[in-house]
């Protein structure tokens, strides 16, 4: 008698903490998901794939995007547009799938507003500051500058950890990985107001 509709997993957190490891570690583990490719006005990194890892658009054609109403939300994260389109995510929840987002504490915000009876929220971070520092900064794939950025950004976002579900500290992969999938079939158990009252109403139905 579980319920088997579509539920939202967000997932934010710094640079360099580890998220993108920590879905590719827990994927097979967690049944029918649909990671969320999100749209962005950013420069293409180097091994990045478009279509894959994002959808790398111009700034016209994202603002072409939010006159039309695509997103679910959008924001700016380093200077530049970063959104989640609203077609492939309510596909994926029609289907019932895990619907996974990696998205910053703005979109976070965004998502509860509007769907906060299927979201499940987890911030992961890394122990501490000065292990994000030094995990940015052996990764070696951006300038001091943006790292500075980056960092930056990071001593704001924890400032909000309070606005989430879960904390998950990636001190250890396996250990986080373990947590994280817990978290996530847990998420897909979430019920929306509409299905209790649904649910309450059959149960005293059969008496
Ligand atoms: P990066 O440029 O390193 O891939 O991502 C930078 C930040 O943008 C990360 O914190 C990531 O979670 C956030 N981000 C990625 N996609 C989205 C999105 O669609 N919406 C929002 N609000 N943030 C996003």
């Amino acid at each position: 008698m579980n319920r088997h509709s579509g539920a939202i997993l967000v997932l934010s957190g710094p640079s360099g903490a580890g998220k993108s490891s920590l879905i590719h570690k827990i994927t097979d583990h967690i049944g029918p998901t649909y990671f969320s490719i999100s749209t962005t006005t950013r420069p293409i990194r180097e091994g990045e794939v478009d279509g894959v890892h994002y959808h790398f658009v111009s700034e016209e054609e994202f603002k072409h995007d939010i006159e039309q109403e695509m997103f679910l939300e959008y924001a700016v994260v380093h200077g530049n547009y970063y959104g989640t389109s609203l077609g492939p995510v309510k596909k994926a929840l029609k289907e019932g799938k895990l619907v996974i987002f990696d998205i910053d504490v703005q979109g976070h915000d965004a998502v509860q507003n509007r769907l906060s009876d299927i979201t499940t929220s987890v911030f992961i971070t890394t122990p501490t500051l000065a292990e994000l520092k030094k995990r940015l900064h052996n990764r070696s794939t951006d300038t001091d500058a943006v790292i500075a950025g980056r960092i930056e950004m990071a001593k704001r976002e924890v400032q909000r950890i309070s606005e989430y579900d879960f904390l998950v500290v990636n001190d250890n992969l396996e250990e986080a990985s373990e947590i994280l999938i817990s978290i996530a079939k847990a998420a897909r158990m979430k019920i929306p107001t509409l299905q209790i009252n649904e649910f309450v109403h059959k149960w005293e139905e059969e008496s």
